[in-house]
């Protein structure tokens, strides 16, 4: 019992909320849904992950930065912080597109 809390709080202390945020389930666009479920940016193991869970499908997780330090460089520095906004704006429009491309064509 005292093992099992101890992994756990070892498990919530690596991982860390950076910011949240919304996106589309990719298995709801599959089946011709566009549902925008919460997304969130997470900070675990040194790498950034871009983190999205579907009440139907579970969650999603991809990398987002592979070096959490660059990426928190990149987001303290002015001229680089729209860097990581354009990827993700990007990612978000593609998503979206995909996502009404397939709920047009159905
Ligand atoms: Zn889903």
């Amino acid at each position: 019992m005292r093992v099992t809390e101890q992994v756990r709080r070892k498990k919530e202390r690596k991982v860390r909320v950076l910011k949240e945020t919304v996106s589309v389930c990719p298995k709801c666009v599959e089946e011709g849904k566009l549902n925008v479920i919460p997304a969130r940016i997470i900070e675990s193991d040194g790498k950034i992950l871009y983190e999205k869970e579907c009440e139907e499908h579970g969650k999603f997780q991809d990398i987002y930065w592979s070096d959490a330090e660059l990426y928190k460089r990149a987001e303290s520095s002015g001229g680089r912080e729209r860097v990581p906004l354009l990827q993700r704006l990007k990612k978000r429009i593609m998503e979206i597109t995909d996502a009404l491309k397939t709920v047009w064509v159905l």
